[in-house]
């Protein structure tokens, strides 16, 4: 197929015309022939089996039924009413429902007279029941034409409105199969095709769209999301050869002065050996030539900073300056205090810059760091300013990596003419499927030890209505002289409801643990950085026991004598925020708890959110039931979900075909890496253009 006759604009496909275009570009993105090509059905209706209702599967597929209905009824609920109609066949019974058009339904509908339903099954209530099912007479059924497989495609209200229907774009497709004669470029090599016996291309598409049967279809769907995955990956390998080869780096050879002398006379405590593992894995990196691009991956309190730190001290070593930044002024401030301590008395100097610190001292900052009398620069978003400015840069370490975007790692990178070596520090434990596609392009190191002598924190799931118990318990705690944060959620939309709730439980705390006794911080979004900071302060040093919040204190924030944790609408966090909060306790010798309290109404994701919590500390392993509760996209925010910005694969379930793809490109790059040879020919053509467009699919076709 000639590229061009793909790129024609979609206004020439016989049936579209300018309305129909503008409507397909603005709700499809679709443009070119080529795009619509590249709209894949979401689902396929298989129309080509009945099923009897004592078969049916709680497999959330769609299925067809001969049956009839025989009686009908209104159901009041909470929001609204639905109309529930009883189905049977000679097998059993289900439900059918609907919550909209109820009137028409009703009006409609014929009791004990055979009908051919068909739609998604669910199982509610010990029933099967169907929403919202099509549903044709058994006679109008059997003077139907018979569709094997009817391909579903992405809809949104404003296509139906506009009178696109699935239908309408079915034609279309047809069309375009039509003007092209489906006849399309093959992407891959032969011996990618042979070796795993994957469809040409053009069946691909033309089984993608219409399925001539099942098994077909299978085979579609697996060459089109092996090929998606394929090139993300060769995309994402040949980044980092790329980079190996030729992004120059800092050559930091030298294991000098503060690197020992720290080892020897300053460490405060013996490394792990994951820790001493990690810091060999960076070594390896500065000393490559090449510029280090380093992910370290580590759950909360398995002690990260020490590794940043005597990395800084690589740097200082080999004549550079090292910079830190972290995501928040507390987390910045608290890794300024730490890292102060442990380098001053080696007569490093560190400086803290964030949005707080004062022009004047600012002013001194920048030239202090411009000169090179400053060595170590912590802080906020701040440093990206244009102001700042380094003597020579050679290290950039960034904490808690997700809640910067890709944009501001680049920023701290053009703050050089070579660019300073990279680590990026998380404490979200990726599961590994997806840190392969997200950061394929990244060295991942994995500190997967947690510090001697830390006892595991025991985690509880507690009812509103044990909150005597619970706050008996914090008495016993507070009197051992440990200190409790009890948070609160925080959620962006209801944000003055969320502040509502913060302020009763603060009175209410305030009532049962009154003063002299008893001292409590507050900390929450509303108040000024000041304020925030110096009750956060008056907690860190132990002059309150009780630190009430949002989840402002989430990142980072070390108070190793805090050993309770309690958290508050526990069924409101993710799992991910919910394993960081917990992950404020256990920092000291002493044992900690986690107490998750809710209500009594709970969803089924939220317990088992809550039952993970309870039954694991791995971060590793809540990742993982995330990943699919969730889903990626959400997972990582949305600012990086581009990279997972698939049109057919699924990282999450399609990741045996992940692995294959990944284990492909980095074979073809190892036996030809230019991709020379004749027979990779057309990948190379495609991976050309691939660095044309932004959409993947754009060049795949
Ligand atoms: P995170 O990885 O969450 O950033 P930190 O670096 O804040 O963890 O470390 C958590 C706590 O563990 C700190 O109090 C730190 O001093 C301590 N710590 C780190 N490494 C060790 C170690 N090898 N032995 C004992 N304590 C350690
Ligand atoms: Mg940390």
């Amino acid at each position: 197929m000639k590229a061009n006759l793909l790129q024609t604009p979609i206004v020439y496909l016989k049936g579209v015309g300018p309305n129909r275009a503008e409507t397909l570009r603005t709700e499809l993105g679709i443009d070119t022939f080529q795009d619509l090509l590249n709209l894949f059905p979401n689902r396929y209706l298989d129309k080509t089996q009945y099923y009897k209702i004592a078969q049916l599967q709680r497999s959330n597929a769609d299925v067809q039924v001969i049956g009839k209905i025989i009686n009908i009824k209104t159901v009041e609920q909470k929001k609204g009413k639905r109309l529930v109609a009883t189905f049977i066949d000679d097998t059993g019974e289900m439900e059918l429902v609907w919550f909209r058009g109820q009137k028409w339904i009703r009006e409609n509908l014929k009791l004990n007279i055979p009908y051919v339903i068909f739609g998604k099954c669910n199982w509610f209530n010990g029933k099967f029941s169907m929403a919202h099912p099509d549903m044709e007479l058994l006679t109008e059924h059997q003077k139907g034409l018979k569709v094997a497989m009817q391909p579903i495609y992405p809809s949104t209200e404003k296509l139906s409105n506009k009178g696109i229907t699935n239908r309408v774009i079915n034609k279309l497709m047809q069309q375009l199969f039509i003007e092209t004669k489906g006849r399309f470029t093959e992407t891959l090599s032969d011996h990618l095709l042979r070796e795993l016996n994957l469809l040409p291309k053009a069946e691909a598409l033309f089984n993608i769209h219409f399925p001539k049967n099942q098994e077909l279809l299978a085979k579609a769907r697996f060459r089109l999301k092996f090929e998606e995955l394929f090139y993300i990956q060769l995309q994402l390998l040949t980044k980092k050869a790329l980079r190996k080869q030729k992004i120059k780096g800092f050559d930091f050879d030298r294991v000098g002065e503060h690197f020992k002398e720290f080892y020897e006379e300053h460490l405060p405590f013996e490394l792990t050996g994951a820790q001493k593992r990690v810091i060999k894995e960076i070594r390896a990196d500065l000393g490559s030539k090449a510029q280090m691009n380093r992910l370290l991956q580590g759950d909360v309190g398995s002690g990260k900073t020490i590794v940043a730190v005597m990395t800084m001290l690589l740097a200082l070593d080999n004549g550079f300056q090292a910079c830190l930044m972290a995501p928040t002024e507390i987390l910045a401030n608290q890794h300024y205090m730490g890292i102060k301590e442990l380098l001053s008395p080696m007569g490093i100097h560190c400086a803290l810059l964030t949005g707080s610190v004062k022009k004047s001292e600012r002013n001194s900052i920048h030239t202090a760091l411009e000169s090179g009398e400053l060595h170590i620069l912590i802080g906020t978003h701040a440093l990206l300013e244009d102001k700042v400015r380094f003597n020579n840069l050679g290290l950039a370490i960034i904490d808690e990596q997700h809640r910067f975007g890709v944009a501001q790692r680049a920023k701290l990178w053009h703050k050089n003419d070579i660019p300073p070596h990279i680590l990026v520090m998380t404490a979200t434990p990726i599961p590994r499927t997806l840190a392969m596609s997200l950061y394929g392009d990244l060295d991942i190191s994995v500190i997967d030890e947690l510090p001697p002598g830390r006892k595991p924190i025991k985690t509880v799931h507690r009812y509103d209505s044990n909150r005597l118990k619970v706050f008996q318990f914090i008495r016993d705690e507070i009197k051992k002289g440990r200190q409790v944060y009890i948070v609160y959620p925080l959620i962006q939309e209801s944000e003055a409801l969320d502040y509502k709730d913060l302020m009763d439980g603060y009175e209410s705390i305030a009532r049962d643990f009154p003063l002299p006794d008893y001292q409590i911080s507050i900390v929450h979004g509303k108040m000024k950085p000041a304020d925030k900071d110096y009750e956060m302060d008056r907690f860190v040093r132990g002059e309150t026991q009780i630190m009430v919040a949002t989840t402002v204190i989430e990142v980072g924030v070390n108070v190793p004598n805090a050993s309770v944790m309690i958290i508050e609408s526990a069924e409101r966090f993710g799992l991910s925020q919910l394993h960081q909060l917990r992950g404020r306790v256990g920092r000291g010798a002493d044992q900690s708890f986690c107490i998750l309290m809710t209500g009594h109404k709970l969803s089924s994701e939220a317990k088992t959110r809550l039952q993970t919590m309870v039954a694991t500390n791995d971060g590793f392993e809540i990742a993982e039931v995330d990943l699919k509760l969730r889903g990626p996209g959400d997972l990582m925010g949305t600012q990086q979900s581009g990279v997972l910005n698939l049109r057919i694969a699924d990282i999450v379930k399609d990741n045996d075909i992940l692995k294959a793809a990944r284990h492909h490109a980095l074979r073809l790059l190892k036996e030809d890496p230019g991709l020379e040879k004749r027979e990779n020919l057309p990948i190379r053509h495609t991976y050309i253009q691939l660095g044309k467009h932004k959409n993947i699919w754009n060049y795949i076709s």
